[in-house]
C-alpha cells in the first residue's frame, strides 16, 4: 500500500473530540513506514512536554478528558486518526488559526507522532489578536514538531476581520516564517492579487510558501510557480463543477504539489457534507490522477516527496 501525507487538517477543530485513548499503540502499530518512540525523543529536544499536555489542552478550552466539544460529529480523535493510519495516512500538518489553537496543534503533536503542527493566525481571526499572542506563537513555533507558519493570509470572501487588520497579520505571520526559517501555510480566499502583493513586499523566501486549497487561476499559478511556491489541492478537484483548478493542474509543476483535506471542511465527493478527516485523500489523488491521465500511485508518490522536502518531515 502507498501511504500518503495529508498537508492540511485541523484535528484541533470542535467537530473532533479530544478524548485520551492510548496513543502509544496508535503511534507504533498503525500505518506504514513509522517508529514509536520518536516523539518522545523530539518532545525531550523542545519545549516542555509537561506543560502543554493535557493542560495545553484544558487552557485553550478543550477538555482533554472528553467530556467537552461533543457536537453531532463528535467522535474520538482516536478512532478516526486510526482510520486515517489503516487508509495509509503517513503524516499529517495540523493547522492552527490563532494562539489557543497553536497551543493545541503542539499538544497534538506531542501525542501522535505522525501529527505535525503548524502555528500561526488565520484572517478570520486577525482583529481578535491580543497582546502577546505573536511572542506566544513564536514560542510555539521552536518546538520541534512545528513544521511551518500557518495558516495565515487574506479572506475577502468572509471578511470576517476588517482588511487592515487582516493584512497587519498576514505581515506578522510572514516575519515569523522568515525569522524562524519556516515555510509559510497561506490562505487565500478571493484577495488574490492582494496575497501576491503583500508576500512580495515582505519578500517571502522562493520555495517557502504554500497556497492552500488553491483557488486561483491558472495565470497566478504560472506567477506562484516562478517563485518556486507550492500548491496543495483538496477536496474541490473532486467537485462536479470544479473548473479553475482543472485548468489550473495543467500549468502546476508536479514538483510543486501537495495534498490536503481540510479536514473537518471540504469533504471529497461522493461523501460531500460528511465531516471529512484524512483518510479521504485517496480519493483527491484519484481525481487528480484522473485529470493528469497518471496511476493514482504516481500521485502519491511526487507529492509525498514535496511534503516531505517542503515541511522538512
Ligand atoms: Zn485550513
Amino acid at each position: 500500500m502507498t501511504g500518503f501525507i495529508d498537508t492540511h487538517a485541523h484535528y484541533n477543530d470542535a467537530k473532533f473530540t479530544h478524548r485520551s485513548g492510548e496513543a502509544s499503540a496508535l503511534n507504533k502499530d498503525a500505518g506504514p513506514g513509522q517508529s514509536g518512540g520518536e516523539g518522545s525523543s523530539r518532545a525531550a529536544a523542545g519545549i516542555d512536554a509537561a506543560g502543554l499536555g493535557a493542560a495545553g489542552l484544558e487552557a485553550a478550552g478543550i477538555d482533554a478528558a472528553g467530556l467537552g466539544a461533543a457536537g453531532p460529529f463528535a467522535d474520538e480523535l482516536d478512532a478516526v486518526l486510526l482510520r486515517a493510519r489503516e487508509s495509509g495516512l503517513i503524516a499529517a500538518i495540523n493547522c492552527a488559526e490563532d494562539a489557543d489553537t497553536s497551543e493545541i496543534c503542539i499538544a497534538l503533536a506531542e501525542k501522535y507522532d505522525f501529527i505535525y503542527a503548524a502555528c500561526g493566525c488565520h484572517p478570520h481571526n486577525a482583529s481578535k489578536v491580543r497582546p502577546g499572542d505573536y511572542e506566544r506563537i513564536y514560542g510555539l513555533l521552536k518546538h520541534q514538531k512545528a513544521v511551518a507558519v500557518g495558516e495565515a493570509g487574506l479572506d475577502y470572501h468572509y471578511d470576517f476581520s476588517p482588511r487592515e487588520a487582516q493584512w497587519d497579520c498576514f505581515r506578522e505571520n510572514i516575519r515569523l516564517s522568515k525569522e524562524l526559517d519556516l515555510p509559510l501555510v497561506v490562505h487565500d480566499r478571493e484577495a488574490h492579487m492582494d496575497v501576491m502583493n503583500i508576500l512580495r513586499e515582505e519578500k517571502a523566501p522562493e520555495g517557502r510558501v504554500v497556497f492552500h486549497c488553491y483557488s486561483g487561476s491558472a495565470e497566478m499559478a504560472e506567477l506562484i510557480a516562478g517563485q518556486g511556491w507550492y500548491f496543495s489541492v483538496g477536496g474541490a478537484v473532486t467537485f462536479k463543477n470544479a473548473r479553475r483548478i482543472v485548468e489550473a493542474l495543467a500549468v502546476i509543476p508536479d514538483e510543486l504539489l501537495m495534498l490536503e483535506t481540510d479536514c473537518p471542511y471540504m469533504t471529497p465527493e461522493p461523501f460531500r457534507g460528511r465531516r471529512n478527516d484524512s483518510s479521504y485523500v485517496p480519493l483527491i489523488a484519484a481525481r487528480i490522477a484522473e485529470i493528469k491521465g497518471v496511476e493514482t500511485g504516481e500521485i502519491f508518490g511526487l507529492t509525498n516527496a514535496n511534503a516531505r522536502r517542503f515541511f522538512g518531515i
